[in-house]
């Protein structure tokens, strides 16, 4: 049966207003286009593909309440860090998904259908793993998911952590992760990176490190991973998370590492709600924002992407799935809000995520894609962001996921 979708604003092709859908997959885009068995009226509302979110812990939501807490700790990265362990012993494969389905939920709800999950792979079990391992199949028809073998606890923060994450990826995991600015020693650090590009070239991974998640401008693990995968020709298929120490860097360092990072094609996301949480908690005045430099790498056109990375978890409380609010809070701490920003923005939580995932070559609105498109309660791209509009439907294959009315007043307000 043909479908169409008309009486729409497409994000990046100003001269459509209509889609027909066959099979779950775009046939046309256009205007006046011929009329089908199903007609859909999308008011004139903004169509966008659907949101990506490039950096989110699925093993982690929800389990601050779990706890018992409804707030955070005394808020640094660190202490999280050091929580989670005792919190981990107790989970099961059950618990994991139960969870783990909630901040699905959240964030499929609010247009998100394509989620890149860190699980840690520092628990001889795997618990978590299989978990997701399991989830991400169950699922695959409503959200996609990539999954970070990601070691929480280090690799050489006791014997075998190396290998729990080679392990992980004979599992099934997509990504190798790491952490390299919390192992013990500079060197140890240093020889993660090394070893976590060895696992990728040896299993064919993509690579997705936290990386420098700190405000010390002497942490430059980034350098190292960098230099790594430009050797390897490998930059497309890594991604640098948070790189926040990247934000105090030194300038001449900093502009000579842009410089570099565009030749090798890097990915980067920054979790602007997070870490202007953690971040600067060792600053008095002024305080650091947490940021790395996002304005610089779009201006450079090194592509970066903006994440959620928690929700409701030990390092961060008050994550709820919405990627509008993440766009919001990381378009100001970066500080990128031009005419000419402002066109793009969207790109940090769509197009820009979707090239970290490399699933570029699928996404997008494109004839002979899969019909994947989120509508917004707005027309204009300015005035969706401006409003911090909400997702009023989501279309997987063509299908609705979910579809909802704009919202109605019973007292409505007059001037
Ligand atoms: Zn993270």
């Amino acid at each position: 049966m043909k479908k169409k979708f008309f009486n729409a604003k497409i994000y990046r092709n100003e001269a459509a207003t209509e889609m027909i859908v066959e099979n779950g997959k775009i046939t046309h885009i256009g205007t006046n286009l011929p009329k089908c068995d199903e007609e859909i009226d999308l008011n004139g509302k903004l169509v966008l593909p659907p949101y990506v979110d490039p950096h989110l812990h699925l093993d982690y939501v929800y389990t601050l309440s779990e706890l018992g807490q409804e707030g955070a700790g005394s808020g640094t990265l660190f202490e999280a860090i050091e929580l989670w362990p005792q919190f981990k012993k107790t989970l099961t494969v059950e618990s994991v998904k139960r969870l783990a389905m909630k901040g699905i939920q959240d964030e499929v709800s609010q247009g998100v259908q394509h989620i890149r999950t860190h699980i840690d792979v520092t628990d001889p079990n795997f618990t978590a793993l299989k978990a997701m391992l399991e989830m991400k199949e169950d699922l695959k028809d409503k959200v996609d998911i990539q999954i970070v073998a990601f070691p929480q606890e280090g690799m050489y923060m006791y014997k075998g952590g190396l290998e729990l994450v080679e392990e992980a990826l004979k599992m099934g995991a997509d990504v190798v992760g790491g952490i390299p600015h919390y192992e013990p020693a500079r060197e140890f650090g240093e020889k993660s990176v090394h070893d976590i590009v060895k696992l990728a070239l040896k299993y064919d991974k993509m690579i997705d490190v936290h990386c420098d998640e700190t405000d010390d401008p002497h942490s430059r693990f980034v350098e190292l991973l960098n230099g790594l995968v430009y050797m390897e020709d490998y930059g497309s298929r890594t991604t640098a998370s948070h790189t926040c120490s990247f934000g105090s860097a030194d300038d001449s360092y900093a502009f000579r590492m842009l410089d570099i990072f565009q030749k090798t094609k890097m990915n980067f996301i920054a979790c602007p709600t997070e870490n202007a949480y953690l971040q600067g908690r060792q600053d008095t005045y002024p305080k650091r924002r947490g940021l790395t430099r996002v304005k610089e790498f779009i201006e450079y056109g090194i592509n970066v992407a903006f994440a959620q990375d928690s929700i409701n978890d030990p390092w961060y409380p008050m994550g709820n799935g919405n990627m509008m609010n993440i766009l919001d809070n990381g378009i100001h701490l970066a500080q990128i809000m031009s005419s000419e920003d402002v066109k793009t923005n969207f790109d940090l939580i769509t197009y820009n995520g979707a090239q970290c995932l490399n699933i570029q070559g699928s996404y997008g609105l494109d004839v002979g894609k899969a019909a994947n498109f989120i509508v917004l309660n707005e027309s204009t791209v300015y005035e969706a962001i401006r409003k911090r509009v909400d997702v009023l439907a989501s279309v997987r294959n063509g299908e609705f996921l979910f579809r909802k009315k704009e919202e109605a007043f019973d007292v409505a307000l007059s001037l």
